[in-house]
């Protein structure tokens, strides 16, 4: 689906210092990211950026391609504490919701999507340890909607159209 933004949501998709999450219809957004073969100090200061730059935008989760690197990596935060995930996979889903999203790649468009209700997610940490647990109903919307940005794949792709829509994520700006 090609996304035409409306000329007073144009601001959001400026790219800067204040803005610095990349937006559509950036390439990088749309390429499958490579895996990470060892953890590296270069991954913890790329974590640090994401983690930082998601707070910045009110972010629940990013993915690295959001940054502009090409690299299986995402931060989760549905609940307080940020969790970076090294080269996730979701190996057994179970279930269906649906709910609203938004992707700060794409802001002010949201739209209803369907994900799965639960999933076990396997992955390393950022120290390169195995990790392995189950999530279920927002937490496991924000995984899955990470995961997707690893494979070139955005909410605009799974949405239902009938229910997309324009909002200003930021009303108190001037
Ligand atoms: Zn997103």
């Amino acid at each position: 689906m090609e996304i035409v933004v409306p000329t007073e949501f144009q601001y959001l998709y400026v790219t800067n210092d204040e803005r610095p999450v990349t937006k559509i219809p950036e390439q990088v957004l749309r390429q499958v990211a490579k895996p990470i073969e060892k953890v590296t100090k270069r991954h913890v200061k790329l974590a640090e950026r994401m983690i930082s730059i998601m707070k910045a935008a009110n972010g629940v989760g990013i993915a690295a391609p959001q940054v502009g690197v090409s690299e299986r990596i995402v931060v989760i935060a549905p609940e307080r504490k940020p969790i970076v995930l090294v080269n996730p996979t979701i190996t057994e889903k179970s279930g269906t919701q649906v709910g609203e999203e938004g992707c700060l790649s794409i802001p002010g468009l949201y739209g209803d999507v369907e994900r799965f209700e639960s999933v076990i997610v396997e992955a390393y940490d950022i120290k390169g340890r195995p990790i392995e647990f189950e999530m279920k109903g927002y937490p496991a919307v924000v995984v899955q909607h990470e995961i997707d940005h690893l494979d070139g794949i955005l909410f605009i792709d799974k949405v239902n159209e009938a229910t997309l829509h324009w909002m200003d994520p930021n009303p108190e700006r001037d």
